[in-house]
């Protein structure tokens, strides 16, 4: 199911109820019955991005070895990015940061950190705002490229990954994305680590779903997060998973 295909067969059916209702005279009422489906796949489509109805997103990996990534979305953040970066270096674990453009500034020492210990950055729009899915095709594009300068300024690469903010796509930011060449990044496994839960109920959540070849969503802006991860990278240690990029679990590149 993809958006050009609910987008037919909507408008198969509403060609359908206006032949019904010209030659046999049925209510154009029935009109309804499509709207409702159309609307609510729209929303479902945009909001769950596992459902590559927009465009394809990388939300996982087919590999036989049991490994496993980690993404931080929302930094870099002055307190918490450095202390992520610190217990990531003590297993010795890549990972890729999902960053917001606007946040860069003044962070610029903890981006470079990010490049020197080996992880991987991603472009997460430079707003990050609640209504950045109502962006033009053009405003999407600045989102992409503002961001995109704010990197390359401080570690001299230019990235290739693109998380869309909440997760959420849209024909225009999918249509931005891709004229930019950008590979749409989504997740397996939802940490959720930004809500009122415990770290030991987050944590819980994340191990109850690993498995080879997940990608994991977790948010490098809160204190929980840290203890979040100390229990996850323990976790994989303990079963046998290792720590890979994200880039390299789905054999792309980050950067150009
Ligand atoms: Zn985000």
């Amino acid at each position: 199911m993809t958006f050009k295909s609910t987008r037919n067969s909507f408008i198969i059916a509403v060609i359908v109820i206006g032949l019904l209702h010209l030659f046999f005279g049925i209510s154009l009422g029935w009109l309804v019955l499509p709207g409702t489906v159309y609307l609510a796949l729209i929303i479902y489509g945009s909001a769950i991005i596992q459902s590559n109805f927009h465009a394809h997103a990388y939300c996982h990996a087919n590999v036989s070895e049991k490994e496993i990534a980690l993404s931080f979305d929302d930094g870099p953040n002055r307190e918490y990015t450095p202390q992520v970066l610190s217990t990531l270096a003590q297993h010795n674990a890549p990972a890729t940061f999902f960053v917001i453009g606007k946040n860069i500034q003044g962070n610029e020492s903890v981006l470079k950190q990010m490049d020197a210990d080996g992880h991987s950055i991603g472009n997460h729009s430079y707003t990050h705002s609640s209504y950045v899915d109502f962006k033009s095709l053009q405003g999407f594009k600045n989102e992409l490229n503002q961001t995109a300068e704010s990197v390359f300024k401080v570690i001299g690469k230019r990235m290739k990954l693109f998380r869309p903010p909440y997760g959420v796509t849209t024909p225009n930011l999918v249509k931005a994305s891709k004229s930019l060449n950008y590979n749409i990044i989504g997740w397996t496994i939802r940490s959720l680590d930004t809500t009122a839960d415990s770290a030991q109920i987050i944590a819980r959540r994340v191990q109850t779903q690993i498995k080879p070849g997940a990608i994991i969503l977790f948010h490098d802006t809160s204190d929980k997060t840290i203890q979040v991860l100390k229990q996850t990278l323990n976790f994989a240690k303990e079963n046998g998973y290792k720590i890979v990029s994200v880039e390299r679990l789905l054999k792309i590149k980050a950067y150009e």
